[in-house]
């Protein structure tokens, strides 16, 4: 039976990073994409861990060789996910999530309208911007213009939430993990019919996923929306 592809974006400094590894001791079966890209590692990170480090002139022959399910350029940078890492996962039986973001998003959904896609929004931008300033000065460098620059294109990805299956705020981490983890779990028994757990427990995963439903989330993205400035386009159509 094929996998399930799960796509996460989230603007710079949402906490995705620690939501999805905390995610990673919860779920079995989910493998986690690792990315190709032209930036170079930050901190502690390892090549092929975080992403597979390369250059321009090796990314461009990629794209040229067709090696890429999606790719874009982020901040300066290419980022981009083979089709290799897609059918190796796949091939193993395992679903795949990407952690990608919104114009990878949208060439992934337009390929493949099967993906589950779910977009993790900062509940404020002072929340946003305190995580960015945080997470700069543990990384030694503190430049205000590219948190602003950050914060902008924070807003431009919110705009686009209404593409997204699933909405996630990320006010407190532990709930955030949890419906992720829901969701995983609600798309499996539906797709697969997987029984994991006893009928309570499918049942309660079933209606958090639920609550997570673009649909039914606009009461907790409001705020959010109001927070960052982005007109609220009333009503799902
Ligand atoms: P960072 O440099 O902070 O690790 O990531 C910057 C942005 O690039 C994040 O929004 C992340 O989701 C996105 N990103 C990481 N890997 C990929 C990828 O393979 N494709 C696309 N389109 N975006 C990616």
């Amino acid at each position: 039976m094929a996998g399930i592809l799960f796509i996460i974006s989230a603007p710079s400094g949402s906490g995705k990073s620690t939501l999805v590894n905390q995610l990673r001791s919860l779920v079995s079966g989910l493998e986690f994409s690792v990315s190709w890209t032209t930036r170079g590692p930050r901190g502690s990170e390892q090549d092929s861990r975080e992403y597979h480090f390369t250059t321009r002139e090796h990314f461009e022959q990629m794209i040229r060789n067709g090696e890429f399910l999606e790719y874009a350029d982020v901040f300066g940078n290419y980022y981009g996910t083979a089709l290799r890492t897609l059918r190796e996962a796949f091939a193993a039986g395992r679903d795949l999530l990407l952690d990608i973001d919104v114009q990878g998003a949208s060439q992934v959904r337009a390929k493949m309208p099967d993906a589950v896609s779910i977009f993790l929004m900062p509940p404020s931008p002072e929340v946003l911007a305190t995580r960015l300033r945080n997470r700069s000065r543990a990384e030694g460098s503190l430049q205000e213009e590219d948190i602003e620059r950050r914060l902008a294109k924070a807003r431009q990805e919110i705009e686009n939430y209404r593409e997204y299956g699933y909405i996630l705020v990320n006010d407190v981490l532990d709930r955030a993990v949890e419906e992720m983890a829901a969701i995983v779990a609600a798309e499996r028994i539906r797709r697969n019919g997987d029984a994991g757990g006893n009928g309570a427990d499918r049942e309660r995963v079933l209606r958090i996923a639920d609550s997570c439903r673009q649909a039914n989330s606009e009461a907790r993205v409001r705020p959010v929306l109001r927070a960052f400035g982005v007109p609220d386009p009333g009503p799902n159509r």
